[in-house]
């Protein structure tokens, strides 16, 4: 083939050679975009704390990461341990804070000299006799106050046993106290989310008076970041808006999908009516049908929640539904009327067709397709 027409409207210099295998194409310049995005809201000079869990939303952690760290952010946060071990281990040299670390990961966080989320009286009283056995002073913690989400964290009334604790010894000293939003993008909500910001306030306030130190205060994700300026504080903690979505359609205008899942076509095959596609024969052809099989499948993040006529692919700029049950390894599509063959390239999202648009067919969220491509899919960086 001699030219490779590609569908690149937003950005006519991207030339990435077309996929011959399935592929998540990274686009780094997109992630600058969406950081310095983020970063031009930030109210008084809030810190940004970049959200880096789950491979950084499904892309590449340590890439991701240390794209992050030269941009300028100042913090990251992980889920679990191990995850910042992972960027330990890379070479990554900024504050981690582990969200949500368990008393079993308490040894290693420390050799990591990662930051623990400390959230109810356990994890406080097993990581404080941790650190002061280990002759630790002033180690870096974090206290997470519940103000509704009822997930994790400490309620209000804690504020006097969790600074009686702290005080008794000097092994550890808190650098943050935060809560998390639980309705941030949705503002029919908002009353909600204002009375939780001020409940953090007021336990800030406490906390501060009983503790004597100020440490920094943060309570916003990507939503709050945009949606409630006034609650910035002295950082942000930022997600799924570095990755390109902002859970409205308003704000992704202003973001750009960092990463492209892209295939090709495997095999091309002619139905007959009353011929069936797929395991448990879930597709029955009502007439003639031209299929395409795709080697990318519920192993590869494709649930089968997609399958059955529910979602759909991109080729050569068509949309071909899937067909059928979404197998282990491979999809079905329908191409009939659609101008391809063996070999073509096929793009199941990218920053025109996004995650967002495809996760709705499928009654779910960006958040859920972009963290379920799996580790078997090769990640390529732009
Ligand atoms: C995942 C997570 C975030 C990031 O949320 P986004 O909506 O992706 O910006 C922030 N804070 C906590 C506690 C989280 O678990």
């Amino acid at each position: 083939m001699l030219t490779t027409q590609r569908k690149s409207l937003q950005n006519p210099k991207i030339t990435m050679p077309k996929a011959e295998e399935t592929v998540l194409e990274i686009d780094l310049k997109a992630l600058k975009h969406n950081f310095l995005h983020l970063k031009s809201k930030l109210k008084n000079n809030s810190k940004f704390m970049a959200v880096v869990k789950a491979f950084a939303y499904g892309s590449d952690a340590i890439e991701i990461a240390k794209s992050l760290q030269h941009l300028g952010a100042d913090y990251f946060a992980v889920a679990y341990a191990n995850e910042g071990v992972e960027l330990r281990k890379a070479g990554i040299t900024l504050p981690i804070l582990v969200l949500h670390p368990i008393p079993s990961n308490f040894k290693s966080i420390i050799e990591y000299n990662l930051e623990p989320n400390l959230y109810n009286a356990k994890v406080l009283n097993e990581f404080i006799e941790i650190a002061t056995n280990q002759n630790k002073t002033d180690y870096p913690v974090h206290i997470k106050f519940n103000t509704g989400l009822n997930r994790l964290g400490f309620w209000k009334n804690d504020v006097d046993y969790i600074t009686s604790k702290l005080k008794a010894k000097s092994s550890v000293k808190v650098v943050t106290l935060f809560s998390h939003l639980a309705a941030s993008e949705d503002l029919n909500e908002k009353e909600f989310t204002t009375n939780q910001i001020n409940s953090f306030k007021n336990i800030a306030d406490n906390f501060i008076n009983a503790i004597g130190y100020k440490p920094m205060l943060h309570i916003c994700n990507t939503s709050g970041i945009l949606n409630y300026p006034e609650a910035h504080f002295d950082m942000v903690r930022g997600g799924i808006g570095l990755y390109g979505f902002g859970n409205s359609d308003k704000e992704n205008k202003f973001l750009k999908p960092i990463a492209a899942l892209k295939t090709m076509i495997s095999q091309i095959h002619t139905i007959e009516k009353g011929e069936s596609v797929g395991y448990n024969r879930a597709f029955i052809s009502d007439g003639f049908y031209k299929t395409a099989t795709l080697p990318i499948g519920h192993a590869d993040g494709i649930g089968r929640q997609y399958g059955n006529e529910k979602g759909y692919v991109l080729i050569n700029g068509k949309q071909a539904t899937i067909i059928g049950n979404v197998c282990m390894d491979m999809i079905m599509v329908n191409i009939t009327g659609i101008d391809c063959k063996e070999g073509d390239e096929v793009v199941v999202f990218n920053d025109n067709a996004t995650a967002e648009a495809l996760a709705a067919k499928a009654n779910t969220i960006s958040y859920e397709l972009i963290t379920s491509i799996s580790q078997r899919v090769k990640r390529q960086f732009i």
